[in-house]
C-alpha cells in the first residue's frame, strides 16, 4: 500500500508517524542550499481512493491555505507535480519524497521572494500534460532551449511563431511552407507545417498549452488571491471583474 511504501522510505529530513491505515503525519525540516534550515512544516498525508495527498495539518499555519502560484490547491492539498500522488509503491515512494522536498524548498523561496523558482514548475492543470508533449516534440526538433524560452520568458522563435497561428483552428497558417519550429526530414529538407502538425509541432502545442493555462485561471476566478506572491493572475482577475 502507498503509505507503507512511503513509511519505508522516510528521508532523514522528515519524521513520519502513522495515524491509521489511510493517514499519517509528517514533520519536516530541510536544509536549504545556503546551509540554513527551513521552517518546520507540519503536514498531514492522506491516502484517499487511489491517490496520496498532502496538506498542512493546521491549514494556513505556515503556508497559504490556497495559492495556485504556490501549487496549493483550493482544498489545501499540495500539487507536487503531475499525478505525483498516484501509483505510489515501493519503487516510486522515494520519488514522492523527492517531490515533497522540492515543493517545500520552493515554498521558502516563495515566502521570501514572492516568486516560485523558475524551471521548477510545470504548467497548471491540464496544461501540464501538454507541456510534457511539447517538451518531447521540441527535443526531437532540437528546439528544447527555444521551448523553455517561450514558456518562461515568452521570447525566442517558438514564442514568435505563435503569432502565425490561426486562433480558430490552433494551426499554423500556410500549411505548405516550411515549419517555423525548424523540424527537418531525415534528408535535411525542412518539414512543411502541415506535415509537422501530424507529429506535434512545438509551436502549436505551446498555443494549446497557453489556452489550457487560461482555462485554469478562469476556473479559479471566484477565489481569492493569498497576496503572498508578486504576480498572481487572481489579482488581475479580481481587478478586472
Ligand atoms: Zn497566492
Ligand atoms: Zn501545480
Ligand atoms: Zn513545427
Amino acid at each position: 500500500m502507498a503509505l507503507d511504501a512511503i513509511a519505508d522510505t522516510v528521508p532523514p529530513w522528515a519524521e513520519f508517524r502513522r495515524i491509521g491505515t489511510r493517514a499519517a503525519e509528517v514533520d519536516a525540516v530541510l536544509v536549504r542550499s545556503s546551509g540554513a534550515f527551513t521552517r518546520l512544516f507540519e503536514l498531514e498525508v492522506l491516502h484517499l481512493a487511489a491517490e496520496v495527498t498532502v496538506y498542512e495539518r493546521v491549514r494556513g499555519k505556515t503556508l497559504p491555505t490556497f495559492c495556485p502560484e504556490r501549487h496549493i490547491n483550493a482544498d489545501g492539498s499540495f500539487c507536487l507535480g503531475l499525478r505525483a500522488g498516484q501509483g505510489i509503491n515501493s519503487a516510486t515512494a522515494a520519488t514522492w519524497w523527492t517531490k515533497l522536498h522540492a515543493f517545500l524548498l520552493c515554498q521558502e523561496t516563495a515566502a521570501e521572494a514572492g516568486l516560485w523558482p523558475s524551471g521548477a514548475q510545470l504548467s497548471h492543470g491540464d496544461a501540464g500534460d501538454i507541456e510534457l508533449l511539447a517538451e518531447q516534440a521540441a527535443a526531437e526538433t532540437g528546439a528544447s532551449a527555444a521551448y523553455r524560452d517561450a514558456v518562461e520568458f515568452d521570447i525566442g522563435p517558438i514564442a514568435a511563431g505563435l503569432s502565425r497561428i490561426n486562433k480558430a483552428t490552433g494551426r499554423l497558417r500556410n500549411g505548405r511552407s516550411p515549419c517555423l519550429c525548424g523540424r527537418k526530414h531525415r534528408t535535411g529538407k525542412p518539414l512543411l507545417r502541415r506535415e509537422c502538425q501530424c507529429l506535434g509541432c512545438p509551436i502549436e502545442l505551446e498555443f494549446e498549452r497557453r489556452a489550457a493555462v487560461d482555462r485554469f485561471w478562469r476556473s479559479m476566478s471566484g477565489l481569492q488571491c493569498c497576496g503572498t506572491m508578486l504576480e498572481c493572475r487572481l489579482k488581475a482577475i479580481a481587478r478586472s471583474s
